[in-house]
């Protein structure tokens, strides 16, 4: 039995009229081809939207939700589809909109530092664009060469420059959105105006909320003046303790870097594997502290942080030399994830986060897990904001290490929570954790989000089954039946 959506899509002339709004060729109703779309990075779970739809305007989006509210159709907004807790998956099928097609860099208004680009635009081609007027648009999620604007709006994407320069909600101004019943509304800084804006903050309101409250089209993003000078240094360690406690220090010295990153032991041999650069393989952690801002003053403060890291007993220090040392240096921190094919065929990343004095207890507790379920688990993580990325492996071929994966998720995710800290610091909650929101939510607050939410949305049909404990699973659906073509 189909469910009552993919009923109601495939019966009614449906896909004739979706056909008329976008044309056949920004249309995938193809199983094969719907493939693509059956999950984001979050591979454990999985389930094929009953179609696809790649509009390239606005007036596209806003026909496409309204033919949907007719028939009471859910619909899921979606980026690149890099999402690692599933806040993209077509849970029980509906109709998914792709944004990819809507990637333009409308205009930059460098007088006033800002650009105004489609939603589907990718993260890195705004700097791309500004950075020979030394400008830069800050948010770097280490997805940046595939992640858009859009998700990265929904999802209040970070990065490893997080830690001193901000998240997303602080670099979007405003934006254009389509709401649930069809309307199109601009919340926030529009283009031709200043930044303050009277009234509620909805801008804010909407930024993080997972692709629930409508779907956004165009996003007007700040832009910023490139740092002066860089100084990126390696700290190399013996224990990712000794690495930890340099992170709490140089934080506790009253510095802030502009990242200050880790990498443990098994990470570092998949990326020297990858990419050659030369990571120390017998180290038990690399440490990446980038200063930057203005060349005066930035030399003193990289010999306070070397001073800090040989104090915690660093093998050496690496600074680099040339720009290209540094670039090669972020590459790989930034494709650590990529790397992980190396080792493992399935990883289930993890997003929790601790104070940073806990890094020590965390990594400790993490070490244990995979003793314990008997499954490798390397770490990559910001560590300046305390926010963790385990990389649990697995065989999703074998149900007993998909079983162990994900109790070792939970475990680690349950002691982030005791250590007074939470499961998620910028991938979203999506279907991985809507469980864990109870125990960091009361059941107020999870009233008060839901209410939030129905004010946006209040059949609750974009993006439906996320976020919240109790929404049904992909196995609550029968599988999908095919399109025909
Ligand atoms: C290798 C790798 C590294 C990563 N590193 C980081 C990192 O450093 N920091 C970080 O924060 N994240 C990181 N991520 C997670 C992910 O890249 C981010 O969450 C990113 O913002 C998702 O963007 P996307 O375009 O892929 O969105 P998708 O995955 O397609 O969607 C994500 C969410 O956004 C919603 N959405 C998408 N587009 C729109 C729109 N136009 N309007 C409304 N809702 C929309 C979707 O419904 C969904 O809820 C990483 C992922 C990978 C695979």
């Amino acid at each position: 039995m189909a469910s009552k959506t993919e009923d109601t899509i495939l019966t009614i002339g449906f896909i004739d009229q979706l056909r008329a709004i976008v044309g056949h060729a920004n249309l995938v109703t193809d199983a094969d081809e719907l493939l693509v779309y059956e999950c984001d990075a979050y591979t454990l779970e999985k389930f094929l939207p009953t179609v696809v739809a790649l509009p390239r305007t606005t007036e596209e989006v806003a026909a496409i939700v309204k033919l949907c509210a007719a028939h009471a159709v859910p619909f899921i907004p979606r980026g690149a589809g890099t999402s690692l807790s599933g806040t993209v998956l077509a849970v029980g099928g509906g109709v998914m909109i792709a944004l990819t097609r809507m990637n333009k860099i409308l205009s930059v208004d460098y007088r006033n530092r800002r650009a105004l680009v489609e939603a589907g635009c990718v993260n890195a081609w705004v700097t791309n664009e500004v950075k020979s007027r030394g400008l830069l648009y800050a948010p770097d999620p280490s997805s940046q060469p595939a992640c858009t604007i859009g998700g990265n709006v929904a999802t209040n994407s970070g990065g490893p420059h997080t830690l001193k320069h901000g998240v997303t909600t602080n670099h979007v101004l405003g934006f254009e959105m389509v709401l649930p019943d069809g309307e199109v509304v601009w919340l926030g800084a529009t283009p031709d105006g200043g930044e303050d804006v009277e009234g509620l903050d909805l801008r804010g309101v909407v930024i993080g909320s997972e692709g629930m409250f409508g779907i956004v089209t165009r996003v007007l993003v700040r832009l910023v003046r490139a740092p002066q000078t860089f100084k990126t240094m390696l700290g190399v360690f013996e224990t990712v303790e000794a690495a930890s406690q340099t992170v709490s220090d140089i934080i506790g010295a009253g510095m802030i870097p502009g990242a200050l990153e880790m990498m443990d032991q098994l990470i570092i041999q998949a990326l020297e594997a990858a990419y050659h650069f030369g990571f120390p393989l017998n180290a038990g952690a690399v440490l990446i502290v980038e200063l930057d801002g203005l060349a005066a003053g930035l030399e003193a403060q990289a010999q306070r942080v070397i001073g800090i890291c040989q104090r915690n007993g660093a093998r050496e220090v690496r600074v680099a030399k040339t720009d290209q040392e540094r670039a090669d240096l972020w590459k790989c921190r930034k494709r650590a994830f990529g790397a992980i094919g190396r080792l493992s065929p399935n990883f289930l990343t993890q997003d929790g986060v601790v104070p940073r004095s806990k890094l020590p207890v965390i990594m400790q507790f993490i070490r244990a897990c995979s003793e314990k379920y008997g499954l490798r688990i390397p770490n990559v993580f910001h560590a300046g904001d305390g926010n963790i990325h385990p990389l649990v492996l697995y065989d999703e071929r074998d149900a007993d290490q998909v079983r162990r994966a994900l109790a070792a998720g939970h475990d680690i995710l349950e002691k982030c929570v005791e250590l007074g800290g939470s499961v998620t610091g910028e991938h979203g909650i999506g279907v991985e954790k809507m469980d864990f929101m109870a125990k960091q939510f009361s059941k107020d607050d999870l009233e008060a989000m839901q209410m939030v939410r129905r004010v946006f949305d209040p059949a609750a049909r974009c993006n439906p089954h996320k976020m919240f404990p109790g929404s049904k699973r992909c196995g609550d659906f029968a599988p999908k039946k095919q399109v025909a073509a």
